[in-house]
C-alpha cells in the first residue's frame, strides 16, 4: 500500500481509546482521500497505541501508522512533535488533520515551527475546491463574525480541526488495512519544558453532563439574577439534561468559564439544546449550531435565535418553564 503523499489524521488516545474528536477526523479524512482516491493513514502514537490501530481502521482508515514507545506514555508536546515530526518526514504526506483539543493545538504549533509548515488553526470545514491536492480550509475569524478561506502552500497541509463539527463513520470492524509499527529515536526530544509527573483530575461534574448529555439546556441573560440562573439549572437537573450558560453569566460571575457554550467557551452537539433567554448571537450560535433540535424560549420575537431555532416559544421563560418540564417528563 502506497503511503505517502496521502490523507493522514492524527489520532489521540484517551486512556487508551480513539478521542472523539480523532473518529470525527477519520472520517472527514476519509471522504478527502476518496475525492481524490487517496489512501487515509491513522498515526497514533503512545500507550497502547498498538491495540488502537484496529479501531483506527476500523473508523475509516485503510492504514494506521504506529510509535509506540516509553517515552510517549504520557503527553509532552515536544517529544510527541518529534515524533510526528520523523514520521511524516519519512512518508511526506499530503495533508494532516490534527484535532484542535489542548493537546492537539500545542502539538500543531509545534510540528508547525519544526518543519517549517504553514498551519491552519481551528478550522471548522475543508474541501477539495480545485482539481489538485490543495485544501481549502475554513476558520471563523472576527470572533465569528466571518468564515475566511485558507489555502497552504506547503506540504503536509497541516490544520487543527475543531471537534464535534464531523460526525464520523460507524465503527465497522469488518473494515481491514495495514498496521505499519515505526520506531523514532526520540532521544533528546524534551525541551524547554519536561512533564515530571501526571496526575488526572475528575473532570467538573457540570462540565462532564454538557459535553456528554443528550439534552442541554442553556441559560441566557434574560434569566435576569443568579436566583433566576438557579432555577433554569433546576428545570435541567429535573430533565436530566446537561447545563450550559451565555458568555454574559460567566462575565458576572455566576459560574464558571468551563460551562460557557459557545465560540469562546464549549462546543457542543447534543440530541437537542433548550436555549432559554439567550439572544442567539453569532458567538453563542457558533457553540450550538450542530445540535440536532434547537429549542428557543425568548420574549422577543426578533431575537436573533428564532432564526436558527427549530422550535420557538416567544414568551417569558419562567412562565415556559413547569410546562416545558412537564411534556418533557411525559415523552421520557
Ligand atoms: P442577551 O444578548 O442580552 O440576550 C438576552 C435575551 O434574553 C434577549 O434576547 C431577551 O429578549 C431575552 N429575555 C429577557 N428576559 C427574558 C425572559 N424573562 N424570558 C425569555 N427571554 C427573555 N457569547 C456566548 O454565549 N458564548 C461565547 O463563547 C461568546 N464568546 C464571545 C467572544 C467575543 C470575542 C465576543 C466579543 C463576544 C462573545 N460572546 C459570547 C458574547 C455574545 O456576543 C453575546 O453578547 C452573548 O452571547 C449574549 O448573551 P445572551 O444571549 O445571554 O444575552
Amino acid at each position: 500500500m502506497e503511503l505517502k503523499q496521502n490523507v493522514w489524521v492524527y489520532v489521540e488516545l484517551v486512556d487508551g481509546e480513539l478521542s472523539p474528536v480523532s473518529i470525527e477526523l477519520l472520517g472527514k479524512g476519509r471522504e478527502l482521500a476518496d475525492a481524490r482516491q487517496n489512501t487515509l493513514v491513522g498515526l497514533v502514537l503512545g500507550k497502547g497505541a498498538a491495540d488502537a490501530a484496529k479501531d483506527v481502521i476500523a473508523y475509516g482508515a485503510d492504514a494506521a501508522v504506529v510509535v509506540d514507545d516509553p517515552a510517549l506514555e504520557t503527553f509532552d508536546s515536544a517529544v510527541y512533535a518529534k515524533a510526528v515530526a520523523a514520521v511524516a518526514g519519512k512518508y511526506e504526506p499530503s495533508v494532516l488533520l490534527i484535532g484542535a483539543t489542548n493537546n492537539g493545538r500545542d502539538l500543531g504549533g509545534r510540528l508547525s515551527a519544526a518543519l517549517n509548515l504553514g498551519l491552519v488553526a481551528d478550522c471548522i470545514d475543508v474541501r477539495y475546491e480545485g482539481s489538485d491536492d490543495t485544501l481549502t480550509w475554513i476558520r471563523p475569524a472576527y470572533t465569528g463574525k466571518l468564515f475566511v478561506k485558507i489555502l497552504t502552500k506547503t506540504r503536509p497541509q497541516l490544520a487543527t480541526i475543531s471537534g464535534k463539527i464531523f460526525h464520523g463513520n460507524a465503527k465497522d470492524t469488518s473494515r481491514t488495512g495495514e498496521v505499519i509499527t515505526e520506531t523514532v529515536d526520540l532521544g533528546g526530544a524534551a525541551a524547554a519544558q519536561r512533564v515530571t509527573g501526571f496526575q488526572e483530575l475528575p473532570p467538573d461534574q457540570l462540565e462532564l453532563n454538557l459535553e456528554s448529555a443528550d439534552i442541554v439546556v442553556g441559560a441566557g441573560r434574560g434569566v435576569g439574577d443568579e436566583e433566576g440562573m438557579k432555577k433554569v439549572q433546576a428545570f435541567a437537573e429535573a430533565i436530566g439534561a446537561g447545563f450550559g450558560v451565555s458568555k454574559p453569566l460567566v462575565d458576572n460571575g455566576w459560574v464558571g468559564h468551563d460551562i460557557q457554550i459557545g465560540i469562546t467557551g464549549k462546543k457542543i452537539a447534543p440530541k437537542v439544546y433548550i436555549a432559554l433567554g439567550i439572544s442567539g448571537a453569532i458567538q453563542h450560535k457558533l457553540g450550538v449550531q450542530e445540535a440536532d433540535l434547537i429549542i428557543a424560549v425568548n420574549k422577543d420575537a426578533d431575537a436573533p435565535i428564532f432564526q436558527f431555532a427549530h422550535y420557538g416559544i416567544v414568551g417569558d421563560l419562567f412562565e415556559a418553564l413547569p410546562v416545558l418540564e412537564e411534556e418533557i417528563k411525559k415523552l421520557k
